[in-house]
């Protein structure tokens, strides 16, 4: 058993994809070719918002968006202490300091009322200014946007939406990647929405932002590529990838996040009461990046996963460690932080196979599979 299997929608899609790929090749623009532009409008449209720009990853994608907001040393940016590392890696990279915020445990997601107190803390402390947050829709679901925009309101600080893991969810009738000033998604294979290789986007409302990263992404272009205003980097989609993600797009949209939807409720149904399913709060819609359940303890998680293992499958710990603990942050503001729903879930969560083309016998194997190690 696979733990997200590409092949199945690969044999699925093939006849549209290697009319792509032939169409990329023989066309020879595999650099900024017309697909690249066709994909950002599809996104844009689908996403509900008037600018999109690709670029080379989804980390690529919150860096370009803290080059444009210009944030680097003595900012605080404030980031879910449960995420992948990419989330806090951009703020660092940038010489601002990441704050890590604890989460809920029923959602995943960064808690508000954390958020606030650790502003506050910032602000009392009065070395770092409160510049920006970074909600991570993590595992698919969209972070939660009314509660966090009001603080930022507050606080006067631009929201960052990571949403790597969450294009495609919802709330209310308005889709990820729209919640942020500014908001990035990935292509990595394995995301809900994947190429075949690297790739990413960043989405906002803001016209002047979505130029300047535009910019940033060619070399700190101006008005041509050869003319450079500005430092930037090299960070662009190929044309192959978009060609790709043009197909993928399209069915997505019209049957994955339903099918990956079906296969989270089976799960649900098979797995509710006996260990900690994720949640989706009322009005929210997940992308289900991964389904992700909490055991009682970390031997009982360890002991599950190793079981499973033996019987061929293949489970993932999303997250293993706190983004406060990570060695890369050691010695610095980062690093103090007391996040005990993020160390507990770091102990306890396991990540089962999930994705849109699971069976229904695969998912009743797992689920039985889990159930019989609990006993
Ligand atoms: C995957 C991921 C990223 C980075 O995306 P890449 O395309 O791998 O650079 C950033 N944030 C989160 C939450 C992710 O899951």
């Amino acid at each position: 058993m696979e733990f997200r299997d590409l092949k199945t929608q690969f044999l699925k899609l093939k006849p549209q994809i290697m009319e792509a790929l032939e169409h990329e090749c023989e066309g020879g623009h595999f650099i900024s070719g017309p697909s690249v532009r066709q994909l950002e409008e599809e996104l844009a449209e689908y996403v509900g918002v008037p600018y999109c720009v690709s670029c080379a990853n989804g980390t690529d994608a919150l860096l370009l968006a803290l080059m444009a907001w210009n944030i680097g040393a003595g900012d605080a940016v404030f980031v879910p202490d449960f995420t992948f590392f990419s989330s806090g890696e951009v703020v660092a990279n940038r010489g601002a300091t990441p704050i890590f915020v604890d989460v809920k445990e029923e959602t995943f997601n960064m808690d508000s009322e954390r958020l606030e107190e650790a502003i506050q803390d910032v602000l009392a402390e009065g070395k770092l200014k409160p510049t920006a947050i970074i909600p991570v829709d993590l595992f698919g679901l969209p972070a939660d946007f009314q509660a966090i925009k009001k603080i930022a309101k507050k606080y006067n600080l631009r929201i960052l939406e990571d949403g790597a893991q969450g294009f495609g969810g919802m709330i209310g009738e308005q889709r990820a990647c729209s919640f942020g000033d500014i908001s990035t998604t990935s292509f990595f294979p394995a995301k809900p929405l994947g190429c075949y290789g690297d790739g990413g986007a960043i989405f906002t409302n803001d016209k002047e932002a979505a130029d300047l990263i535009r910019s940033f992404a060619v070399h700190g272009k101006g008005s041509v590529k050869y003319d450079n205003v500005r430092l930037g980097m090299n960070s662009r989609l190929d044309t192959i990838q978009a060609s790709i993600l043009r197909v993928k797009l399209k069915s997505f949209q019209d049957c994955e996040l339903q099918m990956v939807n079906e296969v989270a409720k089976r799960y649900h149904s098979l797995l509710e009461g006996k260990v900690g399913i994720p949640n989706t709060p009322e009005g929210m819609l997940s992308s289900w990046a991964q389904y992700t359940i909490i055991l009682n303890s970390e031997e009982h998680r360890d002991r599950i996963q190793s079981t499973l293992k033996a019987q061929g499958i293949p489970t993932m710990v999303y997250y293993m460690k706190p983004m406060h603990q990570q060695k890369a942050f050691e010695g610095t503001a980062s690093a103090v932080a007391n996040n005990p729903v993020t160390e507990k879930l770091c102990d306890t969560v396991l990540s089962l196979p999930m994705h849109p083309y699971m069976s229904v016998a695969d998912v009743e194997l797992v689920a039985q599979a889990v159930l019989k190690a609990l006993a």
